[in-house]
């Protein structure tokens, strides 16, 4: 099957990754258990597209663009926590403390988006969070997580990114494809 991985998600601006990584070199000095994600690849995923047409993307961009967005506004970082729960770890992530409501709602614009181009709904509830480690097999993290405080960090939201994802051996990594403003 040809075609593009692709996600549209939010980005982070270089002080919000290098505030988030100090952050957890300061408490996490071992590091965090598991595969830890690359600071330069940190993003907020609204909605994974999947293996998809190129056209998918335009698509979804184009709906995105003709839609009310709500403009930018600032989200805030809040605790470590980890999915599907920290006595049985899969996933690290750093949460959203401000703003949920804000991205909940650029998630269901990128679902509409994603159903105007075709595309199957997504069942799973969307949980804004950033993805900090994958952990398998999973882990007691919560020990860990307790001795993390809660990263008060704000940041502006301005854009929604469509990125491309390419799966490597070292890690996926992820390419701009193009972007909408808020
Ligand atoms: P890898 O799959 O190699 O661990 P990755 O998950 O970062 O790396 P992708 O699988 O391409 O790379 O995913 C891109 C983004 O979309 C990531 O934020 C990922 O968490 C998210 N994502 C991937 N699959 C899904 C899915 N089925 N539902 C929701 N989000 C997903
Ligand atoms: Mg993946």
């Amino acid at each position: 099957m040809g075609g593009l991985r692709l996600f549209v998600a939010v980005a982070l601006g270089g002080d919000a990754r290098l505030r988030i990584d100090s952050h957890l070199s300061e408490h996490v000095p071992g590091g965090l258990p598991g595969r830890p994600t690359r600071p330069d690849q940190w993003h907020l995923t609204l909605r994974f597209l999947g293996s998809v047409a190129e056209s998918v993307g335009d698509r979804v961009l184009g709906w995105l663009d003709q839609s009310d967005l709500g403009g930018p506004f600032t989200m805030r970082f809040g605790p470590v926590g980890a999915f599907p729960r920290p006595a049985k770890a899969t996933v690290m992530w750093l949460g959203v403390e401000d703003g949920g409501d804000r991205l909940a709602a650029l998630a269901a614009a990128a679902e509409d988006a994603a159903m105007s181009a075709g595309l199957q709904a997504e069942d799973r509830p969307f949980r804004p969070h950033l993805t900090l480690s994958r952990v398998r097999p999973p882990q007691d993290v919560s020990g860990l997580i307790d001795t993390i405080p809660p990263l008060d960090l704000r940041v502006p939201v301005d854009r929604m990114v469509l990125y491309q994802s390419h799966l490597g051996r070292g890690g996926a990594t992820y390419e701009e494809v193009d972007h909408v403003a808020l």
